[in-house]
């Protein structure tokens, strides 16, 4: 049936099921964390995921950072969606888009500022390549305007892109805040996507600390010539990783696991809400 096929599709998504993730996205993080060994360091412990329902990722934070060796870490998970709660992480609710989040961001802080920031942010994908490839491009600028004004120096910042045309362009924009700029392809995303993830690291704090629309934009202005940067690729999760592209046949026997924490509101449902009141006023 549906179910089943599904995790004959996606090895991840039926992984996640088994080992306690409530998104198959998790993956990405752990892969790229496998590689770059970003929540090893042990003196991360401030950190912001935003965009982050269902939570995937803040379990992975949890995982990785909850330990008896370390200070206790803050992890503040920030979406416009509620999540179930995870232990060790801290929800708020809002849009990363608006002031009032990042101040409720930074109080759990406790004056501190963030070690890391990671963002798996994406706007509902149209299909047309280039139109989701310019609506990610512009809620990366936001993310990267609220990991300024939460990171400390030499922080790290992590955000889902989409490769494309403009790609160059955004990895010379990073590069003017963070001493290195990786573009990193875990082998949970698919070949087949053109997303992929950059990993800033070093960020430089002359960014800007109090709002300025005009500064922004002229930190966003590339200038004539539009600038080319090239950004180191690493792909991560080892070549024996299972592949996200490959449908890895179920046992005959296949037990179909329910989702770990299955979203308490997501788009889909907001857009069959719209569509039933819709109806309802048509009649
Ligand atoms: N990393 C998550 C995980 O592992 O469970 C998955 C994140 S999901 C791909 C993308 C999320 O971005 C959605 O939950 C969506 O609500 C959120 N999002 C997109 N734009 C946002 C915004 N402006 N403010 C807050 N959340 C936003």
């Amino acid at each position: 049936d549906g179910a089943e096929e599904a995790d004959k599709r996606d090895i991840y998504y039926r992984e996640a099921k088994k080992e306690g993730f409530r998104a198959r996205s998790a993956f990405k993080l752990l892969q790229i964390d496998d590689e770059l060994k970003l929540l090893e360091d042990k003196t991360v412990r401030n950190v912001a995921d935003l965009c982050a329902a269902p939570g995937g990722w803040s379990q992975v934070l949890a995982l990785r950072l909850v330990s008896d060796e370390r200070p206790p870490p803050r992890i503040v998970a920030v979406d416009k969606y509620e999540m179930q709660p995870i232990a060790g992480v801290v929800q708020v609710q809002g849009d990363i888009t608006h002031e009032s989040t990042v101040q409720q961001v930074l109080q759990h802080f406790e004056g501190e500022r963030a070690d890391l920031v990671v963002c798996d942010g994406a706007p509902d994908a149209t299909g047309r390549s280039d139109f989701d490839e310019y609506v990610q491009h512009q809620l990366l600028l936001s993310e990267l305007f609220v990991a300024e004004k939460l990171l400390k120096e030499g922080g790290v910042f992590v955000a889902k892109v989409f490769r494309g045309e403009h790609s160059g362009e955004l990895y010379a924009r990073l590069a003017r805040d963070f001493q290195e700029v990786l573009c990193c392809k875990p082998r949970a995303s698919r070949n087949s996507s053109q997303e992929s993830f950059v990993v800033c690291r070093g960020y430089l704090a002359k960014a800007l600390t109090v709002y300025d629309a005009s500064a922004h934009e002229e930190l966003c202005d590339l200038g004539p010539g539009r600038p080319v940067h090239q950004a180191r690729f690493v792909a991560c999760g080892g070549s024996d990783s299972l592949d996200a592209d490959t449908n890895y046949p179920v046992a005959s026997r296949h037990q179909v696991l329910q989702p770990v924490a299955p979203p308490i509101a997501a788009p889909y449902m907001e857009a069959i809400e719209e569509r039933r009141r819709g109806q309802k006023r048509a009649l």
